[in-house]
């Protein structure tokens, strides 16, 4: 066998194993805490909606673990159990120029995964939420949107990777700066057509009608001296009643959008205190930097992927048989995953810090009191648990736990 097979499987297998690890400590602390409401929170979360909370983070942590589990051995079966040099040499075999034959294998590829994840998919949105009465959706619904979904990646992911796949190819030894530079453009290019062309395709808009929770909204926006195209509501009970809140868009394209759901659940002033949250994240350029530190790691990771696609190893060493420049962008991504496996609680760090931020922000621009009452309302309303295990919440959350969020707001107000 080869060295970076053994070195890949090595990093393959100790990244599966702290998902699992860190996964049965989630679950044991849940368990754990699941018989009395915290504290804290005794006067605003019934013990009823404590247990369903902790039900249903075991429920989702328990699937969770299957599909790690499966996904594990798919990714195996693709590798070294012979499915990509299946896919490969079949495509070969068809006589196609050379980067018809490469969109063709991803996209075989991305197709088949497609049609693997949609069991998993179809239990977690028709079994688990549905047992904990958050699914709204119909199974013709769920069609409907990943027929969409796949038209829509078919229509705008095929001409970036035949661009990139070309650029591979033809462009010389700094392809690489090349195909980072076109795949910057096209993200940004969706990010700011997306609240108007793409997400308009999957739900309806419309603007928030006129009154008390409009007006505080416009006083808000005018006071922190922000500019909106506009405040709309979104039909998110149409799939789920999770509620949200959210910006999208830069520019002049920004819309802040509510899922009808939050905005039944929410009084106006905690709307309103939501929001601040959400224009702290604005204030404090967290999507820019968001979207900076994205863009160097892709640059870093077309950097690398260019001196491996020119390494014989790393196709041999994943159980490849022909070395190609598509073969290289999908074991690249293929495989990637088990290296960067640990920057992930450092993401997730950055993360909190900035919903720390934003929260100082709403505390002083709104009501840290409001926010704290929405806090706790959100949490009760989507039954996320009170009680995560502390080092499972330090790897994963991008939010800081309720009791800690809710400590520092306390300090704002004092
Ligand atoms: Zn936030």
């Amino acid at each position: 066998m080869q060295t970076f097979t053994w070195i890949f499987l090595a990093a393959l297998f100790l990244s599966t194993l702290v998902q699992f690890w860190l996964s049965i400590r989630q679950a044991k602390h849940v368990a754990k805490y699941r018989d009395a409401v915290p504290a804290e929170f005794a006067d605003k979360i019934t013990l009823e909606e404590h247990q369903k909370a902790a039900d249903y983070t075991l429920t989702k942590g328990a699937f969770g673990r299957v599909e790690t589990f499966i996904s594990l051995f798919i990714l195996l079966f693709w590798l070294y159990g012979g499915g990509l040099n299946w896919l490969d040499n079949y495509v070969r075999s068809l006589g196609l120029s050379a980067i018809y034959t490469g969109v063709a294998v991803i996209l075989g590829f991305a197709f088949i995964s497609g049609i693997l994840g949609i069991p998993a998919s179809l239990y977690r949105t028709f079994v688990i939420e549905e047992k904990f009465g958050f699914n709204k959706m119909t199974l013709k619904t769920f069609f409907v949107d990943m027929l969409k979904g796949t038209v829509l990646g078919l229509v705008l992911g095929t001409p970036l990777l035949a661009l990139i796949l070309w650029l591979m190819g033809t462009a010389g030894d700094l392809w690489w700066i090349y195909a980072w530079a076109a795949l910057s453009v096209f993200s940004l290019f969706m990010m700011w057509t997306y609240p108007k062309f793409i997400a308009p395709i999957f739900n309806k808009f419309k603007p928030l009608e006129e009154g008390e929770t409009l007006q505080r909204i416009q006083s808000l926006l005018t006071r922190s001296g922000f500019n909106s195209n506009g405040v709309f509501v979104m039909d998110g009970s149409k799939r789920s009643s999770h509620g949200n809140a959210y910006f999208t868009g830069f520019g002049k394209n920004k819309r802040i959008v509510f899922f009808d759901t939050l905005l039944e659940s929410l009084s106006p002033q905690q709307i309103e205190a939501v929001l601040a949250h959400e224009l702290g994240h604005f204030k404090h350029k967290h999507v820019l930097k968001g979207l900076i530190v994205s863009l160097t790691t892709t640059f870093i990771g077309f950097a690398v992927l260019a001196w491996l696609m020119k390494q014989d190893w790393f196709y041999a060493g994943l159980g490849v048989e022909h070395p190609s420049t598509y073969m290289a962008l999908l074991l690249f991504m293929l495989a990637s995953p088990a290296f960067t496996f640990l920057l992930g609680p450092i993401m997730s760090w950055w993360s909190r810090k900035h919903e720390f931020e934003a929260d100082a922000f709403a505390a002083k621009q709104s009501s840290a009191k409001e926010l704290i009452s929405s806090l706790v309302s959100l949490y009760r309303e989507n039954a996320s648990t009170l009680t995560p295990d502390p080092l499972y919440s330090a790897f994963y959350d991008s939010h800081p736990p309720a009791s800690i969020r809710i400590a520092h707001l306390k300090q704002q107000m004092a």
